[in-house]
């Protein structure tokens, strides 16, 4: 068959596209089931401003029965696609809210703040609003101490009815940070309307910024960006005292990256706070 069909025909379904599908399709399943059993777990990185820890930032994990601890990296993409995204948000939102209650509780940790990574799906879920709310209200979390880390190609579409939840979460007290920032397709225009409180620098940008001049300019870009707009800036991915040096020299103050802390669970991320290891 092979042979009548010439070497040049591609056939429909080429076997490796059927493994493909079956792995998504088998991904699928096993995330559904991985929510009901509880096997999401969030993992908590420290977030630093002028050597004062500030906050977190709350990252998703997957606790797989047999490949261990799995990062979002493999499943967040195929979870949007699967619309799973909005349980498993809910989900995150819920348990960040949670942690965030039983940190206020505690004087030494009761100024932090939580950073939660909202998708796209989510925000352009009609109950999005309601939904967090009612996470804030359920678990007894402030809402001023809530920020949304929403990326730059998210925003970009529905910029009206984005803009308009957005707001109506901020009158709650609830901030927003523009994650990965550079990475995207930026539109001035619709940056400055965007209720943000804070630019993330993205850490593509920090990773050689004592090497590539053109990193250092736009680093330095981004910061005189956020000084126009009015916001606060955070930079990502610092790993070493020079590259925060670097950055502190170009005016950012505001640092999250292995040279801090790892991501870590929340008893860890505790245990640190009261030895004082962190930041
Ligand atoms: P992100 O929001 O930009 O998060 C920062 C990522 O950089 C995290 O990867 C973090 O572990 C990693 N990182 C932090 N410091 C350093 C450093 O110094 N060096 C290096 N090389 N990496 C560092 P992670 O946890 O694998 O998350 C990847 C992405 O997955 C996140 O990027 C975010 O976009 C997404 N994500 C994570 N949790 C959630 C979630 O709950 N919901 C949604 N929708 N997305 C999530
Ligand atoms: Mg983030
Ligand atoms: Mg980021
Ligand atoms: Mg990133």
């Amino acid at each position: 068959r092979a042979k009548e069909d010439g070497r040049n025909t591609v056939r429909f379904f080429e076997p490796w596209m059927q493994h493909a599908i079956t792995a998504r399709t088998r991904l699928i399943a096993e995330l559904r089931r991985a929510l009901d059993a509880g096997q999401f777990v969030l993992y908590y990185q420290p977030q630093v401003e002028d050597g004062h820890l500030m906050g977190a930032e709350a990252l998703l994990r997957w606790r797989h029965p047999e490949r261990g601890l799995v990062g979002p990296g493999e499943f967040i993409g195929v979870a949007e696609h699967a619309e799973l995204i909005l349980p498993i948000g809910a989900w995150v939102m819920r348990a960040a809210c949670e942690q965030l209650a039983r940190w206020a509780a505690c004087p030494r940790s009761a100024h932090l703040t939580m950073a939660v990574n909202i998708s796209i799906r989510q925000l352009m879920e009609d109950n999005f609003v309601r939904d967090t709310l009612d996470a804030i209200a359920a678990t007894g979390a402030r809402p001023t101490h809530l920020k949304l880390e929403v990326t730059e190609s998210m925003v970009i579409e529905r910029v009206e009815e984005t803009i308009s939840k957005m707001e109506q979460l901020q009158r709650h007290g609830v901030r927003f940070s523009l994650d990965d920032f550079g990475t995207g397709y930026s539109s001035l225009a619709y940056l400055k309307r965007l209720p943000l409180e804070q630019l993330k620098i993205d850490r593509s940008f920090v990773r050689d910024i004592l090497v590539d001049p053109n990193d250092a300019s736009i680093a330095r870009s981004v910061v005189a960006l956020a000084r126009a707009l009015g916001l606060s800036i955070i930079a990502e991915g610092v790993e070493t005292a020079a590259q925060r040096d670097m950055l502190r020299e170009i005016g950012c103050h505001r640092f999250q990256g292995y040279f801090f802390g790892k991501p870590m669970p929340a008893e860890e991320f505790d245990a640190a706070l009261a030895a004082e290891t962190i930041p």
